[in-house]
C-alpha cells in the first residue's frame, strides 16, 4: 500500500515529542547525540562485509543460476570508467589521475573482454538490461568514438530494453554542448552534473574550477536535448564554505532548475583518501555551520518546490522519483534512490560491484592487476559476501525505512514467516532514543520516520544492521 493512501493512524503511532525543526542549538544537540558516519546502504549488506574466500567461483556459479526456470529478473549493469584529468582535492572515489588519453585504449579492450567472458556465463537472454550506468572517475574521459565503440559493443552483447533507463556521470570540464548531444545519440536518457560549489573560493580550495555559466550552457543544451532527467550533485562541509557562501550557491542551482539534486555531506578522512590531505582542517567549516548550512539546504531547496526524497535527495514534484515516493514504489541501489525494482547488477571495469541474487562480489580495485586479470581471461572478481535470508530481512526493514520511512510488520509476517518485534526485539529498543527524541513514532503495528527525523534516518538504519555500525552507546543503555 502506498504512503499516499495510507493514512496516519494516531492511535498506532501514538504523537511525538515534536515534529516541528528545532532551533539550530537544538539540532546541533541532536546532530551530536545521534548523527555518525555510516554506509549509504546502497546495498545490504555492504561492500565491506565481503571476504576474500568468497570470488570468481561464486560468482561463476551465481550469474549460470540466473534466470533459472524461466525466472526473468531485470538487469542493472554499470560501468566503471577510471580516468580523470584532474584530481579534486575531496575525492573518495577510485580513479586514477592522467592526462593520457591513450591510457583508455587498453582498459576499453578489456572491458570488452570483460563484458563477453560474463555474458558468455550468464544466460543473459532472458532478462534484458533495463538501467545501465556509466560512472567513474570521469566516464567522459573518453571521447566521443569511445563512447560510441563501448556502448555499441555492450549492446551487442547484453540486450537492452527499449526503454532502458541509461545514465552518466558528467564533469561539466570535459564536455561542450555538441557532446551532450552525441551522448544522447547513444541512448543516454539521464545524466547527472558534478556541481559541488559555485563559490570560486571553494573551488580553489578543492582543486575543481567551473563557472555557473559553463554549467548553466551545458544543463540548457541537456534540456533541449531531450535528456529526460537532469541530476546536479552538491556537496556541503567543503573547505571556504560558508552559510553565505553557500546561500549564493544555492540560488545559482535552483535557478538551473535541474529535475533532481544529491547534496552529499563532505567526510573528512585524510588518513584513507590521499587527495584529502591537501585539504588544511582550519579552512573546513565547524560542527555547527555544517548542520546550519544543511538546514539552509533542506529549507530553500523545499521553499523552491523541490522534494525531500530521502538521505541527501531531492526531487521536483513530478520527477519519477518523487512519484514514485509518494506511490511506496521508492527503490534503492547501487545508483541511490531509483524507480527500478531490484535487479541483478552486473558492474564491468576496476573495483566494480555486482549483485547477481544473493551474492556481492567486487572486482579488484587496482588498474594494472584489473587489466592483467581480464587480459589471461580470468574474471576480475576479488573478494564477495554470500546473502543469508537474514541478510534479506535486515535489508527489507533498512530498504523500507530509507525509501518510505515505515515498517509495517504485517508486511514482514506475510514475505518473512516472523514476528516483526519478536525478531527485532533488539533493534526496536535501540530505536527508542530516536523516539523519545521526536525522531520517530514506535506502534504496535508499525514503525514511522517523523519529518524531523529524515535528517537522522542513516543511524535509524544502522540499528538493523547485524554487521556494523550499531549505536553501541544507545545500546549499552539497553544492556
Ligand atoms: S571527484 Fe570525480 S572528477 Fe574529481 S577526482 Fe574524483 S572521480 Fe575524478
Amino acid at each position: 500500500m502506498s504512503a499516499d493512501i495510507l493514512p496516519f493512524n494516531p492511535v498506532l503511532y501514538p504523537a511525538p515529542a515534536s515534529t516541528k525543526w528545532p532551533i539550530n542549538g537544538d539540532l546541533s544537540s541532536l546532530l551530536t547525540r545521534f548523527d555518525r558516519p555510516g554506509p549509504r546502504y546502497t546495498s545490504y549488506p555492504t561492500i565491506d562485509q565481503c571476504v576474500e574466500s568468497v570470488g570468481a567461483a561464486a560468482f561463476t556459479d551465481a550469474l549460470k543460476a540466473r534466470c533459472v526456470g524461466g525466472l526473468k529478473r531485470p538487469l542493472s549493469l554499470y560501468v566503471h570508467v577510471p580516468f580523470c584529468e584532474s584530481v579534486c582535492y575531496y575525492c573518495a572515489c577510485n580513479k586514477v589521475v592522467t592526462k593520457k588519453h591513450d591510457r583508455s585504449t587498453q582498459y576499453l579492450n578489456r572491458l570488452e573482454k570483460e563484458a563477453l567472458m560474463v555474458a558468455r556465463i550468464a544466460p543473459t537472454g532472458l532478462s534484458p538490461v533495463t538501467q545501465f550506468h556509466m560512472g567513474g572517475g570521469t566516464p567522459t574521459f573518453l571521447n566521443d568514438s569511445e563512447l560510441l565503440g563501448l556502448v555499441e559493443g555492450l549492446k551487442r552483447v547484453f540486450p537492452f530494453s527499449a526503454k532502458a533507463e541509461m545514465s552518466i556521470e558528467v564533469d561539466p570540464r570535459t564536455v561542450d554542448e555538441n557532446r551532450l548531444l552525441h551522448l544522447r545519440s547513444l541512448g543516454f536518457n539521464r545524466i547527472s552534473f558534478g556541481v559541488q560549489d559555485f563559490d570560486p573560493a571553494v573551488q580553489k580550495a578543492v582543486h575543481r574550477e567551473q563557472s555557473v555559466d559553463s554549467v548553466s550552457t551545458l544543463l540548457n543544451a541537456a534540456r533541449r536535448w531531450g535528456f529526460e532527467s537532469i541530476n546536479v550533485d552538491l556537496i556541503h562541509g567543503l573547505p571556504k564554505q560558508t552559510l553565505r557562501s553557500f546561500s549564493t550557491t544555492l540560488d545559482r542551482v535552483i535557478e538551473l532548475s535541474p529535475d533532481r539534486l544529491a547534496l552529499y555531506g563532505y567526510a573528512h578522512l585524510p588518513s584513507r583518501f590521499k587527495p584529502q590531505r591537501r585539504i588544511h582542517d582550519a579552512d573546513l567549516p565547524d560542527a555547527a555551520t555544517r548542520v546550519m548550512l544543511l538546514r539552509m539546504a533542506i529549507e530553500r531547496m523545499q521553499a523552491a518546490g523541490y522534494e525531500y526524497i530521502g538521505m541527501d535527495h531531492f526531487a521536483k514534484p513530478q520527477d519519477p522519483l518523487a512519484v514514485a515516493k509518494r506511490q511506496g514504489r521508492l527503490h534503492r541501489n547501487f545508483q541511490g534512490y531509483t524507480t527500478q525494482p531490484d535487479a541483478d547488477l552486473i558492474g564491468l571495469g576496476v573495483s566494480a560491484i555486482s549483485k547477481v541474487g544473493n551474492l556481492l562480489v567486487q572486482n579488484v580495485r587496482e588498474l594494472p592487476e584489473y587489466e592483467d586479470r581480464i587480459g589471461r581471461g580470468e574474471l576480475a572478481v576479488f573478494r564477495g559476501h554470500e546473502g543469508t535470508r537474514e541478510d534479506s530481512l535486515r535489508h527489507a526493514a533498512i530498504m523500507a525505512l530509507l525509501c518510505q520511512g515505515e515498517i509495517h510488520f504485517s508486511d514482514f509476517s506475510q514475505a518473512f514467516w516472523i514476528d516483526f518485534p519478536q525478531h527485532f526485539a533488539l533493534e526496536l529498543g535501540l530505536l527508542r532514543p530516536f523516539e523519545d527524541a521526536g525522531l520517530l513514532m514506535l506502534g504496535p503495528d508499525g514503525v514511522r520516520v517523523t519529518d524531523l527525523g529524515w535528517l537522522f534516518i542513516r543511524p535509524m538504519a544502522m540499528c538493523f544492521d547485524a554487521y556494523a555500525g550499531r549505536p553501541q552507546i544507545e545500546r549499552s543503555k539497553l544492556l
